[in-house]
């Protein structure tokens, strides 16, 4: 049962009087009061329906109030439901010693945070402890969280506003066969060409200076780019041959959204630290955290790690990511995922791509979707142009508009529609969500050139 209508009033009285909004200036938004959710689908006060095609901020890998995360979270605040992080708790181990079993290599320890960016925040402190070097390299194209150190390693425009950064970070450019930086024509060329610029960058900064390159495993927020085969590969030699450490940002594709637990088990590569946060537990209490390969967990053996948080390995959070766990494995969530990206989302886009002018690519793996969307097939020229706002984003914000109309909460960025639904979408429910995004595609058709 829904709340009363009368209730959504003072919701956003409230929320208008006093919240404070991310990434917002606050008196152009008008957030949507939300009544209630479950699974894969949300309600506003009006009874109005939302597929969630967004899972929220790609977090919500197992929907909305799954009862065994409910159960799981109800049991713990029973139980106990917090205690700090310097004594020993079950499910924080329990929770740490399943992350162990399922990451690759030797990376077996679990440092925990609150979410990606500070996850992301004490990885580079651990590698510049390790190395004694402070530089880190970071992609164009990339995005690693909200606080400092994050936000200066972020490669989109969220970082601008927030600069000088302390200047330790430099950027360099990643694959993208479809807008090759490096004029490649096959994937094998871009792997090649994105791997010789990196050595240069890493060349012209002072091989003797660089701590750690980070990088999304698949680049999320900035396009669902998938990178060529080798890639990956190549950039664990580089790390290896300069002393670099590799960080594997998994904060968006870790936990099933590609079918993998962490997404670099799909292309074989070991990093020396990943970051995790979002699917560990569907953000039903915040949680992230670090999984630490033997080498850099052996460096803190004797030396004190030089950092902590008071709700490291919360107790409400960590029962959350035991409980997905044990529903991941009991639901084949992973096959699952796998099951429907190859054989119901990745044919239908390519028949949307097919039949829309407007499409100039479709990309992604598992239930990782993005639809690139252009003006011009042949120039490839975007359909809205980069960071647009205002009056520029408006037919991005035309399509978006017509897909809630119809009942789907897209996820939009720049001029790309990417498909992130939770792990646990029904197939119909899929499929009727990507129905609803082929007819508002009639809209962007609108917009191609001649
Ligand atoms: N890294 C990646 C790849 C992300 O997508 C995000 C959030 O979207 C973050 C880091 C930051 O995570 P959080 O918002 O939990 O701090």
């Amino acid at each position: 049962p829904l709340p009363d209508a009368s209730a959504e009033a003072q919701v956003r009285a409230d929320d208008r009087a006093h919240v404070f909004h991310s990434w917002s200036a606050q008196a152009l938004i008008d957030p949507l009061p939300i009544a209630a959710g479950e699974g894969s689908t949300f309600w506003d006060y009006e009874g109005n329906a939302f597929l969630d095609f967004s899972s929220q901020l790609v977090n919500l890998n197992l929907g909305h109030q799954h009862p065994d995360l409910v159960a799981a979270i109800q049991q713990q605040a029973g139980r106990l439901a917090t205690i700090q992080p310097s004594m020993a708790n079950d499910v924080r181990g329990e929770l740490a010693r399943r992350i162990a079993e399922v990451a690759p290599g030797d990376l077996d320890r679990v440092f925990f945070t609150n979410g990606g960016a500070d996850a992301n925040e004490y990885a580079v402190r651990m590698a510049r402890a390790v190395t004694g070097r402070r530089k880190v390299l970071s992609m164009y194209r990339s995005y690693h969280g909200g606080t400092a150190t994050a936000i200066s390693l972020t490669g989109d425009p969220r970082r601008w506003p927030n600069e000088p950064s302390d200047g330790s970070v430099a950027h360099f450019l990643g694959p993208y066969p479809y807008r090759s930086s490096f004029h490649a024509s096959s994937e094998a060329e871009e792997t090649e060409r994105a791997l010789a610029h990196l050595e240069q960058v890493i060349t012209l900064e002072g091989a003797g200076t660089i701590a750690a390159i980070i990088l999304e495993t698949i680049v999320g927020t900035n396009g669902v780019l998938v990178p060529p085969p080798g890639y990956l590969a190549g950039v664990r030699e580089l790390c290896d041959r300069f002393g670099i450490v590799y960080i594997a940002d998994e904060v968006m594709v870790g936990f099933g959204r590609v079918g993998e637990w962490f997404a670099v088990n799909a292309f074989g590569v070991v990093p020396d630290l990943i970051t995790f946060a979002k699917g560990v537990n569907s953000g039903y209490v915040p949680l992230g955290g670090v999984v630490i390969s033997q080498r850099i967990a052996s460096h803190f053996d004797t030396v004190a790690f030089a950092g902590g948080l008071t709700y490291s390995g919360h107790p409400l959070a960590c029962a959350a990511g035991v409980a997905t766990f044990e529903v991941f494995e009991r639901d084949g969530i992973l096959d699952r995922v796998r099951d429907l990206g190859s054989r119901v989302v990745e044919p239908r886009l390519r028949e949307i791509a097919a039949a829309h002018p407007s499409v100039g690519e479709v990309r992604g793996r598992g239930l990782f979707w993005a639809i690139e969307l252009v003006r011009d097939r042949a120039t490839r020229e975007p359909f809205v142009p980069f960071n647009a706002s205002g009056t520029d984003a408006a037919p991005m914000a035309a399509v978006a508009a017509a897909c809630k109309q119809a009942g789907l909460w897209p996820f939009v960025h720049f001029n790309r529609l990417h498909v992130a639904p939770p792990l646990i979408i029904a197939e119909d429910e899929l499929v009727r969500g990507l129905d609803i995004i082929d007819d508002a595609l009639g809209i962007a058709d609108g917009y191609v050139a001649g």
